[in-house]
């Protein structure tokens, strides 16, 4: 199985640690389990310890991957209560776990030209509409994001919640519906940016927004939300750039090695 790597670095070239190694460990036996039907939609799983006991890892190494679970739409945790294995748990998890595919180009591409169409346009009305309490949330985003450190959960949490809260500021009601909606595509999607870029990089973009919708400058507002999705945009292409260059030099060097195992049984067979 894969998710027993030697190297700290996977495949596809970003860090790999034992929170992503235990939720990939976690997603499969969800799946395994859900296919063979001992798992249904909707249950409530075992305590923690038993779960930790069950998977065979360590409980301060599964907490993360079920937050991450949380995040992905995989289940619902509910304080005081346990975690529950949410109804459509078999089509997330059917995604693959390595985060630049989660999305495909299509709808990577789509979803990034939405945003663009809408989130900038979102932020001007909230720089016109925020009232304390949006710009309060806005804030904590920004603190969760300061702190986030090299905690990714917390790190694309915190992104997350500023956009979400500028949805909300924006002080109409069906773009609160239609972030709902896109949700958990805009959290595959930051799930893939946040592996190119440190929190330095989001902050440098969200805090202007911040100061704009603050100062009550629409224009400023939209602006800066579009350099910030344009950004991000010109990240995954360029990502998805290095991907396809990579796969087609590992292709290009296993054609070599096949070549030369032919050349060398043919050389075998002359002798
Ligand atoms: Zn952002």
């Amino acid at each position: 199985m894969k998710q027993h790597r030697k190297s700290p670095l996977g495949d596809s070239g970003h860090v790999l640690n034992e929170k992503d190694d235990v939720t990939q460990l976690l997603i499969l036996r969800f799946q395994q389990l859900l296919s063979e039907g001992l798992l249904a939609p909707g249950t409530k799983l075992p305590p923690e310890r038993e779960l930790a006991a069950n998977f065979g890892v360590a409980r301060s190494s599964l907490r993360p991957a079920l937050k991450v679970l949380e995040i992905m739409g995989v289940i619902t945790q509910k304080v005081g209560d346990g975690s529950y294995l949410n109804r459509d748990a078999s089509s997330v998890l059917a995604v693959p776990m390595e985060f630049l595919f989660l999305l495909d180009d299509t709808s990577l591409q789509e979803l990034t030209e939405m945003r663009l169409m809408m989130e900038p346009a979102l932020a001007a009305k909230a720089a016109e509409r925020a009232n304390a309490e949006h710009i309060a949330l806005l804030r904590q985003s920004i603190v969760d994001l300061e702190h986030s450190k090299c905690d990714r959960v917390r790190l694309v949490s915190s992104d997350l919640l500023f956009h979400r809260a500028i949805f909300q500021a924006s002080g109409n009601r069906l773009a609160g519906r239609l972030f709902q909606t896109i949700h958990r595509a805009m959290l595959n999607m930051m799930m893939v940016t946040s592996q190119l870029v440190d929190l330095e990089h989001t902050l440098q973009f969200h805090q202007p927004i911040l100061v704009a919708i603050e100062q009550r400058n629409p224009d400023l507002a939209s602006r800066l939300m579009t350099d910030h999705l344009t950004d991000a945009r010109d990240l995954l292409l360029h990502s998805r750039q290095q991907e396809t260059s990579r796969q087609l030099r590992n292709h290009l060097a296993a054609g070599q090695s096949v070549n030369k195992r032919f050349r060398k049984s043919i050389a075998l067979s002359r002798r």
